[in-house]
């Protein structure tokens, strides 16, 4: 059975699904500045509000927040907002990658024992018995790691997440940087016994060759094309070379390994953004409809069925949660 936020369902009832998105998400250290008046619920509601009517528009039943636990997880809100604007949400369990996740907290704990341990502990409690005392349990594990490196910091979390992913069946799901690692997160969480199908290697669509991709695949794992609207940042490729490397891998018969999503920041926290007009561009198809609106439409242009694609957004997250 999978966890949701409001409890259990079979996989059947995931329906369409998108797989990497954030209701709210905060840079560590936005706790840290409320001088401009800090979060506020019903700002926070009405700001979500829109992007969940979009969704629903769309039919999507359920989303995956990858937030991790330090970067503003709220277990309890994400619950009420589940029951708010009637969609599943399901969320995760697990810290970012070193460069800009909260790391100060683990290491210390390093002087005092085995941090493997207390994250297993941590992950496998929140999985089994639930978050604080939300009574939400986690039904992901969220790991990540750096540009061209996985740290040590970030494998005691990728050896802490195989272990209890074997033990609970819940799936990973992880953030590379900037389009590396892909293939080696694959390697490392296989050579740990996840099975490849319960592992999702995230933010795959940083990188445009095709090589990249198929050496991922080929150990057995799914990937995700799951920054679907995130262009002209570092590390950022157009939608257009999305839609042309991700139809290929359609082409060349990996459908049933392959997700989509937006990594959408529903709700940003700290202070307001406001975009200057040079950030047009960036935010042209930064919304949570852009995988209906356009990358469906113009991966249909490019070949892909309306059967892959229900594929992709109904069965393959079935299939990754097959084992929870
Ligand atoms: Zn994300």
């Amino acid at each position: 059975m999978i966890n949701t936020v409001t409890g259990q369902i079979a996989a059947q009832e995931l329906g369409k699904t998108l797989m990497h998105e954030h209701i709210q998400f905060g840079y560590p250290g936005y706790q840290g500045d409320v001088t401009y008046g800090g979060w506020k619920k019903e700002e926070a509601i009405a700001t979500i509000k829109t992007s969940m009517n979009i969704v629903n528009s769309h039919g999507v039943k359920t989303i995956v927040d990858a937030t991790p636990n330090e970067c503003g997880r709220d277990a309890a809100f994400l619950k009420e907002v589940s029951e708010t604007f009637s969609i599943q949400l399901i969320c995760s369990t697990g810290f970012y990658y070193e460069g800009e996740g909260a790391t100060a907290y683990f290491k210390f704990r390093m002087a005092f024992g085995d941090i493997v341990k207390e994250i297993e502990d941590m992950m496998h409690t929140e999985i089994t018995k639930g978050i604080g005392d939300t009574g939400v349990k986690a039904g992901v594990i969220k790991l990540a790691t750096s540009k061209d490196q996985i740290t040590d910091y970030e494998r005691a979390f990728f050896t802490a997440g195989a272990s209890v992913a074997k033990e609970t069946g819940v799936p990973i799901i992880t953030h590379t940087q900037e389009g590396t690692m892909g293939p080696d997160q694959a390697e490392l969480l296989l050579s740990l016994g996840v099975p490849g199908d319960q592992i999702m290697i995230g933010h795959m669509d940083g990188n445009t060759n095709i090589e990249y991709h198929k050496k991922t695949l080929d150990q057995g794992v799914r990937i995700a094309f799951d920054r679907c609207g995130i262009q002209f940042i570092i590390g950022m490729p157009s939608d257009a070379e999305r839609v042309k490397i991700f139809s290929e891998l359609v082409k060349a018969g990996y459908t049933d390994r392959l997700h989509l999503s937006h990594d959408m920041v529903v709700n940003m926290l700290g202070r307001p953004i406001v975009p200057l007009p040079e950030h047009a561009p960036i935010f042209e198809r930064l919304y949570i409809g852009n995988i209906f609106d356009n990358i469906i439409p113009e991966l249909m242009e490019a070949g892909v069925t309306q059967e892959q694609i229900d594929q992709i957004m109904h069965q393959n997250p079935q299939g990754i949660f097959s084992k929870a």
